[in-house]
């Protein structure tokens, strides 16, 4: 396998020209009738030669005959155009053959070369530098004139370039070709696509069939055959080395990209990930109509895009038509072929709009997406038994797959591309009704400010935390939203919401129209207009979410609430009156950045702290200088600033003031430091610490860091086991969720063989970020040995929902219990919250009503003794009185017991709130062995609130479980802390208002206790 490459390098030259069966011309049938070829069956045109060596294989590595069909079943010849076994040495979906990214760019390259009919474009990079591609496919014709094209179809993506003008917008549809995009592999262990879109741009190319000449006619077929670059290069590295150990157990891909692995597919909102960005600013550019992703799980084609309900509110309802149409006929054409395994619906949701096919739905294309059959990630032949669940026949599954049978690449390959050409054989066909709704969907999205609205989001220039709001802007401006700016100060009206009727009022009073306020906007204040072609993503991502207990949908597929504003903690508007769209502004060009540098004049500098993440990179930037946080709020400059903004000194203005200016960061200079109380504020060092069995939920945190420049040492618990002096390297070990506690202190099971994860010959593309010989050893007890001296000599560190468990568990946390709510009541919602202590450095810069990311809803409890669960009940501990005399009030009278005097009653026990620890009584006190000491018991800095104000966004059913729990907790131990989260504060990119509680556990490791007040007992 190692040397496949060079090998059929070398042999290039002889496979280019591959037999031909007949030498007889083809090319007569591109001047049939349009009307002719459209109903054309799918097959081979019979005049035009095969690769007879080529078609054999096809039948060799396909394992049944029902899993051929007349469009893959034989390859045609062609003279000049090479075949994928130019490259691959072999055919596409070949036993045991599975190309590198080089190779399959190699060959699509190759392509281009010979062909008129296929061009390759560059669209950009991975984050390790990987080229990504585009392989467009057309018609010499269609090829000739891409830019007029592209222009055309640029009128019907943006109809206000033609006054909305339905007769010109019909007279573009009839003498335009729309595009269809596919991308593959996004999933590196779904790895089939690659060589599966290598034989189709080929059949695309040289097929002189009426079937396929009416796809190339009338469709620009687009093509990336990778999106996932670095991971599908590790995938192929892993599958190497399994084969090279046919023997031993081969490791998991625990990296795909350089950041997340499954993850990479939700990631249409906040486009993080360059392959996200690629991708979208591709299917922009190209005006392309159908984004269709091709991914790998069940067997054997599952065209999930119509799936089930809930679908995503902010879309066209004639997109949800368009699902139905391709999905449906996807089963029907297939199933006329004979193969078994083909349908559509399933119990997928369409709700969340974090998918990449996605990015066409909400840019008023058509998202697309198949599951189809694989071996995961191997190109090995092999016997595949199903389980019940998935061969029996439902009403949308009417003709199941097989219960076992032996299922190869090649077998994926053939349903990959008989689906895709069934479906651009029918987008051809169709074309004329996909333009006019590309065209309308485009239309509508303008049209919304005034029909259904709202008009605009608002976003002040006077919000607390300017930077964060040019970072969220700037997302928009990635989802290419046009955003503009007020040129003078303005008024908006919007319903007030604390004028709603309540439940049942209206029937009581009568109708009691909604009450209106005024909201005021400073010049230069952001608003996004609905009133533009791409309105719909920003709409999705701006609006709240609301997903109904009472949804029939109970196992939502992923978030159900991700409401941008809320997530990044920027104040958003939503006005649905036009009259905003009348507001002087202008359209803004470039990059939006928040106002920085230094005005004034003196030695110290002071800045507020506004939570916005660039302090933290500041601080990092100006590793000399002296960051002190201030422990109270305090006034200078003639401004009030905030607890924990900082004092700085040892800093020249003109470095202070490049740095600000660049960061967004507005910083005073005053001639003297403020009187008032600070510490401290140092750029530790800080640690990520991984587990070798999940890497992915990790990967969005290393993702933060890089983006806002904070240094940190990617260590494992591998690394940990050996060091018993942490405290010599970090200041911090930041623990992101990682599994459970057993394994992470147990690994995976020693059994069999060890499992390198290391860059070796063999192996060229694992990351030398991290390796090791051997993944399976965990933490273990030596490990949790020395964090445990970690923190007691002084370090801090972060545990995060399963690793804060694990803190738990192995006694790092005492006072601290965790609460789960089942699954199910809270699905990836947004949460509320309160700050209990906003003197703890841990909640400096952060609103008092930040909404939080909860994956299910998980809180903590806290006490005052070890191991002792929970304070308050719910609501207070509420005291009840038992059965006997006198009413509820009253107090009850023992028959024949002498009267109680004052001394002989109980004392008053104070309420006790649920984010609070029972106080410690006397009694207890008899003997404290389990009593925590004053200064080592939990500190809780962020609660939820309560039940009423709960949810944010998404679903919560219930709450009275969660609510007014702890979510961020300071267990202070010895001479550190271990700083605990319930939920995941760094996630996808979106959590921006929670970094900050991360970013202070770090700028503060030293002086966590700042402003604590300690119980009397
Ligand atoms: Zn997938």
């Amino acid at each position: 396998m190692v040397s496949r490459s060079l090998v059929f390098l070398l042999l290039l030259p002889l496979a280019v020209a591959p037999v031909a069966a007949s030498a007889q011309s083809g090319t007569a049938r591109s001047s049939m009738e349009t009307s002719t070829i459209s109903t054309a069956p799918p097959g081979r045109d019979p005049d035009q030669p095969i690769d007879v060596e080529y078609t054999k294989k096809i039948h060799e590595y396909t394992t049944e005959s029902f899993f051929l069909s007349p469009l893959v079943d034989y390859l045609p010849a062609s003279k000049t155009v090479p075949t994928p076994k130019a490259v691959l040495g072999d055919i596409a979906g070949a036993r045991n053959n599975l190309p590198y990214s080089k190779e399959v760019y190699a060959y699509m390259r190759m392509l281009a070369k010979a062909s008129p009919r296929v061009r390759v474009y560059s669209i950009g990079k991975t984050e390790e530098g990987r080229e990504m591609i585009a392989v467009a496919v057309a018609s010499e014709a269609l090829l000739s004139k891409l830019d007029e094209n592209n222009a055309k179809l640029s009128k019907l993506a943006d109809p206000r370039t033609i006054n909305m003008d339905d007769a010109e917008a019909a007279k573009i549809i009839d003498n335009v070709a729309p595009v269809y995009y596919i991308t593959g592999t996004i999933h590196s262990t779904e790895a089939g696509a690659p060589t599966a879109l290598m034989e189709m741009a080929y059949r695309l190319a040289v097929d002189e069939s009426p079937y396929i000449q009416n796809i190339r006619n009338n469709v620009i077929t687009l093509i990336t055959p990778i999106v996932e670059v670095d991971g599908r290069d590790r995938m192929v590295d892993v599958y190497n080395w399994h084969m090279a150990h046919p023997n031993e157990t081969a490791p998991n891909v625990l990296y795909w990209g350089h950041y997340v692995a499954h993850d990479n597919n939700r990631d249409a909102m906040a486009l993080t990930l360059d392959l996200s960005r690629n991708v979208l600013d591709t299917y922009i550019g190209w005006r392309a109509m159908v984004l269709h992703d091709l991914h790998e799980s069940v067997a054997y084609l599952y065209d999930n895009t119509i799936g089930d309900g809930p679908y995503n509110a902010w879309l066209d309802p004639l997109l949800t038509n368009e699902w139905q149409m391709f999905g449906w006929n996807n089963v029907q054409e297939m199933t006329r072929m004979g193969m078994p395994g083909v349908f559509a619906h399933g119990e997928f949701d369409t709700w969340s709009p974090g998918y990449l096919m996605f990015m066409a739905a909400t840019h008023n294309g058509i998202s697309r997406l198949y599951e189809t059959f694989g071996n995961g990630g191997t190109a090995e032949t092999m016997e595949r038994t199903l389980p019940p669940g998935e061969t029996a026949r439902t009403w949308y599954k009417q003709n199941p797959p097989l219960p076992r049978v032996m299922w190869s690449l090649r077998d994926n390959n053939n349903y990959e591309e008989t689906g895709l050409l069934v479906s651009l054989s029918y987008f051809a066909n169709n074309r004329h009704q996909f333009l006019e709704n590309f065209y309308q969907k485009s239309k509508r999205s303008i049209l919304k400010a005034h029909t259904e609205g709202p008009a605009a989001y608002v976003f002040s220039a006077a919000d607390p935390r300017v930077g964060t709001q040019a970072t969220l802007l700037h997302v928009l401006q990635l989802q290419h939203v046009e955003i503009s700016r007020a040129t003078a100060p303005f008024s908006v009206t919007i319903p007030s919401r604390k004028s709603r009727p309540k439940r049942g009022a209206a029937a009581d009073t009568g109708s009691a129209p909604a009450k209106s306020e005024t909201r005021s906007f400073p010049a230069g204040s952001y608003i996004v207009r609905m009133d533009q072609p791409y309105s719909r993503i920003a709409d999705a991502l701006l609006d709240y979410q609301y997903w109904s207990p009472n949804d029939p949908q109970k196992t939502p597929y992923d978030d159900t609430g991700w409401t941008f504003p809320e997530n990044f903690d920027v104040q958003s508007v939503r006005v649905v009156d036009p009259a905003v769209l009348s507001v002087p502004m202008e359209p803004v060009t470039g990059e939006i950045k928040a106002p920085g540098g230094v005005t004034g004049s003196g030695t110290v500098f002071v800045i507020n702290n506004n939570g916005d993440n660039a302090l933290t990179t500041l601080r990092y930037r100006l590793k000399a200088a002296d960051f002190q946080a201030a422990e109270d709020p305090f006034e200078a400059a003639g401004k009030s600033f905030a607890r924990g903004s900082y004092v700085i000194r040892n800093v020249s203005q003109g470095d202070l003031n490049s740095a600000t200016k660049e960061l967004g960061v507005t910083a005073y200079a005053v001639a003297s430091a403020p009187s008032v109380k600070m510490h401290p504020a140092r750029a530790a060092r800080v640690a990520i610490l991984h587990t070798w069995t999940s890497t992915q939920t990790e990967g969005w945190w290393r993702q933060a860091f890089d983006v806002a420049h904070i240094p940190y040492s990617y260590i494992s618990v591998q690394d940990v086991a050996k060091d018993p002096n942490l405290n010599a390297k970090y200041d911090v070990i930041l623990f992101p969720p990682s599994g459970n506690t057993q394994s992470i202190v147990q690994g995976m099971p020693m059994w069999r063989n060890p499992m390198p994860w290391k860059k070796t010959a063999l192996t060229p593309n694992l990351g030398v970020w991290g390796q090791t010989d051997d993944i399976r050893p965990g933490l273990g007890l030596d490990g949790v040995q020395n964090l445990q001296n970690f923190v007691s000599k002084g370090g801090v560190l972060v545990g995060v929902s399963s690793t804060a468990d694990f803190a738990i568990s192995y006694g790092l946390a005492d006072g601290v219990s965790k609460n789960s709510t089942g699954r199910g009541k809270i699905v990836g919602s947004l949460l509320r919250t309160r700050i209990v202590d906003d003197a703890s450095p841990l909640v400096y810069g952060v609103s008092d009503s930040l909404a939080v990311y909860s994956e299910d809803g998980e809180s903590f409890s806290v006490s005052n003794t070890r191991g002792g669960r929970g304070g308050g009940r719910f609501g207070g501990g509420e005291a009840t009185r038992a059965t006997g005399r006198g009413s509820v009030d009253d107090p009850d009278v023992v028959q024949g017991r002498p009267k109680l005097a004052e001394r002989n009653m109980a004392p008053v026990q104070p309420t006790v709130e649920p984010w609070q620890a029972t106080p410690v009584t006397d009694e207890q006190l008899r003997n404290p062995l389990s009593i925590i000491p004053p200064d080592q018991r939990p500190r809780v800095a962020l609660r939820f609130t309560d039940q009423q104000h709960l949810l944010v966004s998404g679903l919560l059913d219930g709450g009275g479980d969660v609510a007014q729990k702890p979510v961020v907790v300071d267990v202070p131990v010895q001479k550190g802390h271990v700083v605990l989260f319930a939920n995941n504060p760094i996630y996808r990119g979106e959590t921006l208002g929670a970094y900050p509680l991360v970013f202070n556990a770090i700028l503060n490791f030293d002086n966590l206790n700042a402003g604590r007040r300690l119980d009397d007992k």
